[in-house]
This record gives C-alpha cells, structure tokens and sequence, in this order.
C-alpha cells in the first residue's frame, strides 16, 4: 500500500525531539543542551557529535562556571555545534571567531572563552587570526575539528587536506601540502596543543577539561571522520572503517618531531599532549607594559 504523502514527510524538529524523549526520557546532558533544536544537523557516522559529547561532559568534568562559560564558533559544520549549546554562544562569520573570542576575552577577562570549530574555518579564513592569537597568547582554548575538508560547502580542499587527496575541487589528487595544525600552534606560541581523534572519546574529553583551565592560548585538534565529503570521495569506506582505521593507525606520543606528517588516511597519526607550557598571557604583558607604563607616564607629564 502506498504511503501517504503527509505520513512520508520528515517531522519538524521539535516533534522529532518529543518523538525521541517519548521513547527514551531525559538524557542527563539535557541540562547543556538547548534541546529543543535537536536533532542536530550531523551526518550519520559524523564525528562532529562525538567530539560535542566529549566538549559537554569535559565542561561538567572541569567543573566551569556555566555562567561564565562563553563558546564561539565560525562557519561550517563544527561551526553549528555553538548553536545547541545551553550557554552564552555566539555563532560568529566565516574565519572570525578567533577575533571574536578574542575581544570578548579582553572585554570580559573573568569569562572562560571557547572556540568550537573546524580546520576550514579556523586556519584557512581564519588562519590569520589563529596564529595571531597563538602569538600574543590570548586567553582562550581553541578546539579544532579537522576532517580534512570543507564538508557542509561541498568536500572543497582546505589547508589540511592532505597530499594528493580528492576533494569536490581536487578531483585529480590535492597537489598542495597540509599544514600540520599542532606544528603550526606550537610555533606560533600556543602553551597548550593536544591532539586525539573521535576515537579518543576519554583522552579528548580530558584534553578538553584541561586546556580550559590552561591560562593562555591552548589548543585541541580532533581529527574526525567526514564520511559524506571525504571520505566518500576518497572510498575510505563505512563509518565503522574510518573507526577502525583510527584505532589502528594512532600512537601516543609526547613530542612531534619536526618533520612529523600532517595526520592522513595514509599514514599513522601520532595522538597526545604535544605542548604544556607556561608564558605570559597578551593581558598580563598588556596590563604589565601598556596600563602600568601610560599611568607612570601621565604621573610623570602630570603637575
Ligand atoms: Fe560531518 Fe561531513 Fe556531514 Fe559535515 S558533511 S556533518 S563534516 S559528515
């Protein structure tokens, strides 16, 4: 028997959610969430939702003040993990959530700020800001979803492409490098740089709780299974495959050497704490030199 056409059509959002809780009650997340936009937009076998679960539970783990706990995306599909989060979030233009956070930071030094995106966003037309950031030591964690493409735009390359890949735009092989984004943090002053991937749920979770209590510029790259953009273009496989790679091909590391490879589906992929550093942050060198020194000054200049 042929279904009707109103029975056939997806239902709204909110009613898939009371659909879901009907059939599964509250989940004890539910109070970091603002449920009522969920279900989200994720592909199934994206790794997006694993690395938000991990962000969620690292909040509650380290315990942060809800209240003062500020997360700031850009543009893409990391970018929209802002928008389900029951907090203060903002979802910022393309490549400009590290400014954003950055003056939020200055404005309100007592705020945790967090920046939740993916690679395209944060070192393609962000990339500027971020190593800007890095370099002055702002105050803020950057967490970086990197799946190896512009997934929500169509599969483009990005800057973490990796060599010789097919993307939406590179369909005879990527022939530009990847950056390696802990490499790259690293020189630019980051004090904190870890890496993990999806399947790191636990690792990634503390990495998360971790860099948020870290003063200064600290760093979490996630490496995540896009299986709708690359991975489809590139037949990695299922989902599932993309898993059991990682679990495979990742060892933990202490250090990256300099010539450490950019992560890829061709190659192993180091995981860990690369980076924990102690510097001063951009407000105490500018509270130390700039508010200290022009009060001297007009002490000096004053009758
Ligand atoms: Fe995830 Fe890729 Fe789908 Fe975006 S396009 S939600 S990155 S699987």
């Amino acid at each position: 028997m042929k279904r009707k056409l109103v029975d056939a059509m997806p239902l709204r959002p909110e009613e898939a959610r009371t659909a879901w809780r009907e059939g599964h009650g509250d989940h004890p997340l539910d109070r970091y969430l603002r449920t009522g936009r969920i279900p989200h937009i994720w592909c199934p076998g994206c790794g997006i939702g694993i690395a938000f679960t991990a962000f969620v539970k690292a909040l509650e783990q380290s315990g942060a003040s809800l209240d003062k706990t500020v997360v700031v995306s850009g543009i893409g599909c990391s970018g929209r993990a802002a928008g389900y989060l029951n907090l203060d979030t903002y979802h910022t233009t393309h490549g400009r959530a590290v400014p954003f956070a950055t003056g939020l930071k200055l404005a309100r030094p007592e705020l945790n700020v967090v920046v939740f995106s993916g690679d395209g966003d944060l070192f393609a037309i962000g990339g500027n800001h971020t190593i800007h950031a890095a370099r002055r030591n702002v105050d803020i964690t950057l967490i970086c979803i990197n799946n190896f493409n512009f997934g929500m735009t169509g599969g483009q390359s990005g800057p973490t492409t990796p060599l010789r890949a097919r993307t939406s735009t590179t369909p005879y092989g990527c022939a530009e490098p990847p950056f390696n984004l802990i490499q790259l943090t690293e020189a630019a002053g980051a004090v904190y740089a870890a890496r993990w991937t999806v399947l790191h749920t636990h690792e990634m979770r503390n990495s998360f709780a971790e860099a948020m209590k870290k003063r200064g510029f600290s760093f979490v790259e996630v490496i995540s299974p896009c299986p709708t953009g690359f991975a489809r273009l590139n037949k990695l496989g299922t989902p599932l495959d993309l898993m059991n790679y990682f679990r495979d091909n990742s060892y933990l590391s202490e250090t990256l050497a300099p010539d450490d490879p950019a992560p890829s589906f061709s190659s192993r992929i180091a995981v860990g704490r690369f980076v924990d550093r102690e510097r001063p942050t951009f407000l105490d060198m500018y509270n130390e030199w700039v508010v200290a020194g022009a009060g001297e000054s007009k002490g000096r200049g004053s009758p």
